[in-house]
Order: structure tokens, then sequence, then C-alpha cells
């Protein structure tokens, strides 16, 4: 089964609040003839749109193709949430890679969000940008960790952005009675996530950058050039960047034994007008710290968009409103009538270690994904650095590949039943509060 057209139609936008709202944008045409390029970037979601970009303004000539449409996949159907830091804590950070690199991650992370802040500034971007991640714990405990966390971050990286909060004022925020406070990080922010993409399109499309969608690569021979197969012609290019993330299926072997798709949901409310103010006071995103995490924030329009619940088939879920009302209302149980217009999944990917897997899958052949739930900035970044690395500037780059990235039990064949045996054990310890 190909993950490309397990759950959409062929280059459709799943019917998503983004989709409804987003700004216009033509199609572009489908690849049909043999092409020449120096490089050939597979996938238009933040890596592969963020990689040709960066490639195009530095003079090269670029080809990108895309299965389904410009921001199809996770990247135009995301929580938006623009968070700091690896998605990997600090602390495991430093024990996993010692304190030097943990320090040069820690940087790399703050780069990627530096970066889409200046590339919605430099290219105009409309897409609702605002500052704000607020996490949030659902005990005193964790109200303590989540302090403690971000006392590391002030005390050992000097991040300063980050406001403390006690029950008291995590209510004041948000007034659900799950939570018992956290912290609110106005280094972080919230954007409309397909928007974020159209707009990178636009701008690499300026930069000389020849977009193919409807388009899918079904293979690749390795060799210098390499070429890239398509059903109506090839790429011939020096250089291949892989960006297709939980959608890569068999296109590479090695990339797919340690990269594992997983699915999750959110949904958009109808306006909740005065209502809103009992789901949040502030316009910030949250994300709360349950293994299946709960996140959520108000659209523009004053909806609630609230992601939560997962699945490891390929297959979502035939009432995805139905999946994601039962958190919204644990979490809101005075929302447990309220009408949702609109419920969609998307399919991303994970690793091990939770931390983006970026490789050499040959000498001019670089893949980055993996990103878990963490991708607005460390995707936009980890296409820049690919960019980078064709360049050979590969300090970037080689710093994050150096992360070790463990295969998932199993292989490609097996990773799945076992993930799902892994996960359903640890969404139970959410449930029973462990
Ligand atoms: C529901 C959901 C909520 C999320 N919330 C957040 C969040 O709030 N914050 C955050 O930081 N991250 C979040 N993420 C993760 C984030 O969206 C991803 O990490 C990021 O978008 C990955 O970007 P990408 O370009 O690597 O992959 P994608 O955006 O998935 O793009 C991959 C593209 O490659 C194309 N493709 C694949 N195979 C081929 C092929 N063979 N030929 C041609 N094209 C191909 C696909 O069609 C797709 O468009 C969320 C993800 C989901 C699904």
């Amino acid at each position: 089964m190909n993950l490309l057209y397990s759950n959409d139609r062929k280059a459709e936008y799943p019917a998503s609040w983004y989709a409804a709202t987003a700004n216009s944008v033509d199609r572009f045409p489908a690849l049909c003839k043999d092409e020449t390029a120096d490089v050939c970037v597979v996938g238009a979601g933040y890596t592969g749109l963020s990689a040709a970009l960066h490639l195009a303004e530095a003079g090269l000539n670029v080809v990108l193709l895309e299965a389904h449409r410009v921001g199809f996949g996770a990247s135009g159907r995301n929580g938006g949430q623009l968070g700091s830091a690896q998605r990997m804590d600090q602390e495991d950070l430093e024990r996993l890679v010692g304190n030097d690199d943990a320090a040069k991650l820690w940087d790399l992370a703050e780069d990627a969000k530096d970066l889409v802040k200046s590339l919605i500034a430099k290219h105009q971007i409309n897409c609702d940008l605002k500052p704000g991640v607020a996490v949030l714990g659902l005990s005193a405990g964790e109200q303590q960790d989540l302090h403690e966390h971000a006392a590391h971050l002030s005390g050992r990286y000097g991040y300063n952005q980050i406001e403390l909060l006690d029950e008291t004022a995590g209510h004041a925020l948000c007034p659900s009675p799950s939570y018992r406070g956290g912290y609110l990080d106005m280094g972080a922010a919230h954007l409309h996530p397909l928007n974020f993409a159209l707009g990178l399109a636009q701008a690499a499309v300026k930069a000389g950058v020849r977009i193919f969608e409807g388009t899918e690569v079904t293979g690749i021979d390795e060799g210098q050039p390499a070429k890239v197969q398509t059903a109506n012609g090839t790429v011939s290019a020096d250089h291949v960047i892989l960006a297709c993330n939980g959608y890569l299926g068999d296109l590479n072997r090695n990339v797919a034994s340690r990269v594992m798709p997983i699915n999750n949901f959110i949904a958009a409310t109808e306006p909740l007008g005065a209502d809103a103010a009992r789901v949040l006071t502030q316009d910030v995103a949250v994300a709360d710290t349950k293994f299946v995490v709960n996140y959520f924030r108000l659209s523009a329009d004053g909806r609630l968009l609230f992601g939560g619940g997962e699945s490891y088939g390929y297959r979502f879920p035939a009432d995805i409103a139905a999946k994601v009302r039962k958190p919204m209302t644990e979490i809101f149980p005075h929302l447990h009538d309220v009408k949702i217009d609109y419920a969609w999944g998307g399919t991303l990917a994970i690793t091990m270690r939770r931390m983006p897997y970026l490789t050499r899958v040959a000498p001019n052949i670089l893949s980055a994904s993996g990103y878990s739930g963490h991708g607005v900035g460390t995707a936009t970044h980890a296409g820049q650095l690919m960019a980078m690395a064709v360049q050979g500037q590969a300090e970037g780059f080689d710093t994050m590949a150096r992360v070790p990235a463990l295969p998932f039990p199993g292989g490609p064949a097996l990773r799945s039943p076992l993930l799902v045996l892994a996960m359903t054990w640890f969404a139970l310890r959410d449930r029973l509060g462990v």
C-alpha cells in the first residue's frame, strides 16, 4: 500500500480549515518530459521547499517534484506551532551526545525558529504568525518538572523568553480544569501552516525553482548524475534531495528503517464567539505533557483548532471528528455539544529518539525527515542545511547527522506492529496517569 494515496485524493488537499482559508495559488504543471537540473528535490513540504528556495537563491538550477500539491503533506495540515529547542529535551540530548554537541543542537534549533520568522518577513508571507506557545502539565509534579526545565534552559543556554505559570496563572491563560500550570514561551510562535508552505513555494518560484505537482517519484537511479524517475519524465541531476518525510515509502530502505510514519488528527470547531475565552484568554498556542500530546489554539475566526489522537496504520479512522472530540472534551468538558466543522488527519514521521534523521543516502543524495511532530522550524531549517551541504558547507548538516539514529526493531516490514504495541502502552500510561 502507498501512503501517498491511502487517505487522500490525488493532487487534492484534504478538507481542512487550512485548505478552506488558504491563500489562492495556481496549480503547477505535472512533469511530462525529461529535464536536467543541478539539484532535483523530491517533496514540496517545508523541507523540500526550503531546500529548493535556498539552492535557487544561491544560483543553482533546481527542479522540485511533488506527488500531489505544494504543502499537501504534514506541512499543510499541522498544529502550526513553531516550538523552541529540538524535539528531544536538552537534558536528554546532553546525556546522549555530550554537552558540546547538545549546545550546538540548541543553537541550531534557535536558528530554525529565527529562519522561519525571517523567511516570513523577507518574503512577506501572509500566514498569521503570532508569538507564544504555552506548555501545560496535568499534575503538580509536571508543573514542577516544567519549571525545572525552564530554569535549565535559562541557566545553561541563557534562554529567557519563558514566563513560569503557577496553577492560578495557568488557569488565567487556559481555564481548562485539567491543567496545573507550566510555562509560556514567547520566543515560540504559531502560524497558518499551509499558507506558510504556499508562501515558501511562491518565493521559490520567484528565485527560479521549477515546481511540478501531481508528479510522483517512483525510483532513483543512483550515479553521477542521478536519474529521478516519474511516470511521464525523468530528471537528471547532479544532486538529489529527498524530502518525503512520512510518505517516503520504499524510495529508500535505509531511511525507511529509521523513520516511521504515524497519523495525527485535528478538528476545527464552529466559531466559539464569547465562549472562546473559556478555552484561551490570549492568542497563543498550547501543548500539554501527555505522551499522545493534546495541542490547541484559536483560529483567526475564533474556532478551537484542537489536535489530539494518533493512529499507527495506513488508514485514518472513518470518523476523525469523533476521534478528536474525545480528548477535546476531556480537556474542555463544556464543549461536549460543540459543532465540529472540519476534521482532518495528517501523516508525519517519527524516529526512535524523536530527533530528525539527516543522512547522506549516497554521495550526491541527501535526506532529512523524522521531525517527530516538531517540524515547522526544524524541517524548514533542515532544508536550508541540505542546501548548504550541497554547496560544500556541511557543518550544520553534519552536526544533525551525528545524532545517533536507531533503526526501528523489525525494520520497515515489522516496525509498524511493534510500534503499535509500544505506543499503545504509552497511551495507556497517559490514560492511567502513571
Ligand atoms: C496533524 C499534525 C500536526 C502537527 N503539528 C505540528 C506542530 O504543531 N508543530 C510542528 O513543529 N510540527 C508539527 N507537525 C509535524 C510537521 O508538520 C512536519 O514535521 C513537517 O511538516 C514535515 O515537513 P516535510 O516537508 O518534511 O514533510 P511533508 O510536509 O509531509 O512533505 C512531504 C511531501 O513529499 C511528497 N512526497 C512524498 N513522496 C513523494 C514521492 N515519491 N514523489 C513526489 N512527492 C512525494 C508528499 O506528497 C508531501 O507533500 C505535525 C504534523 C501533523 C501531521
